[in-house]
């Protein structure tokens, strides 16, 4: 048997969970079942500003229709919003975060205006306007109140953590790390004060998560969470992310399809264990 695993479940509650989170859940559950380990919950609801208690209640009710069990407590990020403010400022004293003005609006002039700007798998890159402002700059700036986000200094952050980083991808094999694909990104979000990459990353150190499954939607972030571990002399779990669930015509399911819903597809009859099988769980 192959040693004991801990992996973990985190939705963000900003819905109800649809076939394709069940599929997730179940994927990491029965990874850790399997293996005699453990499963964990997180709830990843820093987005106060898209997050609503009720979608968190029917998540936990959902998962335990579905037969799952998990250790508790849960971890709730919102909990622990702190702790991930500490780790950005360690960051920023390190001098591999800066502080950036831009709107949308003046991101998009940037790019308008410079014709060819590089593109990663979220769309064009940020372009860097607020990476080279001088010192004082920042200061009078932050002091007249403007408001600001902080983003990852990719080069500085390169040049410390090197660009040799690796992962083992349970689908696709060793992977190098190419951070660069998502350019400077947003670390401290200027609405929420922290970023779903810095705090996942220290969550699942925090609990000693072995393997990270995941849908391949999240590919890309792993780049750059691989990198945070690196900065931050974290762990690097396994990962395993696994193809996502289709509705009929294969088009990728989203929270907003209604009728895929767990509790719709519950309350039109269908059983948990149906579920599994169709999964091929069972
Ligand atoms: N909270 C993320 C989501 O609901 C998942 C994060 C992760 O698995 O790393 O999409």
């Amino acid at each position: 048997m192959s040693s004991a695993i801990v992996t973990r479940f985190a939705p963000s509650p900003t819905g109800l969970l649809h076939l394709g989170h069940a599929y997730s859940a179940l994927f990491a559950f029965e990874a850790a079942t399997r293996s005699g380990g453990h499963f964990l919950l997180r709830i990843e609801d820093i987005d106060f500003t898209r997050c609503r208690q009720e979608f968190e209640a029917g998540i936990l009710e959902d998962l335990a229709w579905l037969g799952l069990e998990w250790e508790t407590p849960v971890r709730r990020q919102s909990d622990h919003r702190h702790e991930y403010v500490i780790v950005a400022e360690q960051l920023r004293v390190r001098g591999l975060l800066y502080p950036c003005f831009c709107t949308r609006k003046d991101i998009q002039r940037e790019i308008d205006a410079s014709g060819a700007a590089p593109h990663g798998p979220e769309g064009p890159l940020y372009p860097g306007l607020c990476r080279s402002l001088s010192d004082d700059e920042r200061q009078s700036r932050i002091a007249s109140g403007e408001s600001f986000a902080m983003r990852l200094d990719l080069n500085r952050a390169i040049a410390e953590a090197g660009d040799h980083l690796e992962w083992m991808d349970l689908e696709r094999g060793l992977q190098r790390a190419q951070p660069e694909i998502l350019g400077d990104v947003v670390l401290v979000r200027k609405d929420i004060g922290c970023s779903y990459h810095l705090a996942v990353v220290i969550d699942d150190a925090l609990q000693r998560v072995t393997r990270i499954t995941r849908g391949v939607d999240l590919f890309e972030a792993t780049h750059v969470q691989r990198l945070l571990q690196a900065l931050l002399s974290l762990p690097t779990p396994e990962y395993h992310h696994h193809p996502l669930i289709c509705d009929p015509d294969g088009k990728r399911l989203a929270k907003r399809d209604e009728a895929e819903t767990l509790r719709s597809l519950k309350s039109r009859g269908l059983s948990p264990h149906e579920l599994r099988r169709r999964f091929e769980f069972a």
